[in-house]
């Protein structure tokens, strides 16, 4: 793999900040990610923001299925040129921005591994299309901004805790694979990076729609964190006032004093389905 800083410059671009370009440019770690994210031959990879293939080169020898999404049309060429080079030829680059591209359709009816180095402004989407989309999803393994990955493996209690933690836990396992230092990526980034794989669960308390409500009522939850959930469901967008929220959290077993950071997913559920029932017949 030739250093990212060397192909740019060959090519006279320039990294773009706003697409979140830090290309990782040292292949030991790209070849410890791709064997910590055990793809097998069986498997269909997508893969985010593919860049110039750190990963994409060592990810698609693992398997004959592989789509690299790249939304810079720039990096497209460089891309084929590296992967040319290193005599890979059935990766297929999609030349567009994932939130555009349809997942459902590009499965055919399989399930798929997703790949990343994600782009810090946009790896919390990226994770709700994911969990939106996980019956074509078996999982992902993803690089983030160490803080985010801390928020995604949070437990009840600590710090990092919060929407995206209950969200990601209700539906999933989530593991840490490894961290990434900054002098590993050109341009070097002012923040670590940590590598999380995320396996969805097969089955999950509620139907789509309702799960809709199960994220609303988390929304709620956190929207005022320093609040007791009586206080942050009543008044919220759901639709109840804060005695109704004080007597539902009662009937779930939760005491109303309590604040959002300290629900489990599991807790969340219950309630849910206490909130929907009342809310259906108040
Ligand atoms: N995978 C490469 C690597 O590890 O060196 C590049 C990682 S870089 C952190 C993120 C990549 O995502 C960039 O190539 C960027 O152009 C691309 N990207 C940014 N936003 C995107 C989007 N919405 N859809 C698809 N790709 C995107």
């Amino acid at each position: 793999m030739t250093y990212p800083g060397t192909i740019l410059k060959a090519w006279q671009l320039f990294a773009k900040k706003e697409l979140g370009q830090n290309f990782l440019a040292d292949p030991k770690t790209a070849e410890m990610i791709v064997k910590r994210a055990c793809i097998t031959e069986n498997d269909t990879v997508l893969e985010i923001g593919s860049g110039l293939g750190a990963l994409t080169v060592h990810a698609a020898k693992k398997t004959r299925s592989f789509y690299a999404v790249e939304k810079d049309s720039r990096l497209i060429t460089l891309l084929k040129n590296e992967l040319l080079a290193a005599g890979i030829d059935h990766v297929q680059p999609i030349n567009q921005d994932i939130f555009k591209v349809d997942l459902q359709k590009l499965a055919q009816g399989k399930k798929m591994v997703i790949m990343g180095n994600l782009p810090y402004n946009i790896s919390s989407q990226v994770l709700f299309k994911l969990v939106e989309n996980r019956e074509v999803v078996d999982r992902a393994v993803l690089m983030f901004q160490k803080e985010l990955a801390e928020r995604i493996t949070a437990k009840p209690g600590e710090k990092a805790y919060g929407r995206l933690s209950a969200v990601m836990q209700y539906c999933s396992e989530t593991r840490t694979i490894a961290d990434v230092a900054p002098h590993l990526f050109f341009p070097k980034p002012k923040v670590e990076s940590r590598v999380v794989e995320v396996t969805f669960f097969h089955d999950t308390p509620f139907s789509k729609r309702d799960e809709a409500f199960l994220f609303k009522v988390i929304k709620a939850a956190f929207s005022k964190r320093r609040k007791t959930l009586r206080n942050s469901l009543g008044g919220s967008e759901i639709g109840i006032s804060p005695v109704e929220a004080a007597r539902l959290l009662d009937m779930a077993g939760i005491d109303p004093t309590r604040r959002a950071e300290t629900l489990d997913p599991k807790e969340f559920t219950k309630l849910t389905e206490i909130i929907q029932q009342f809310v259906k017949e108040p």
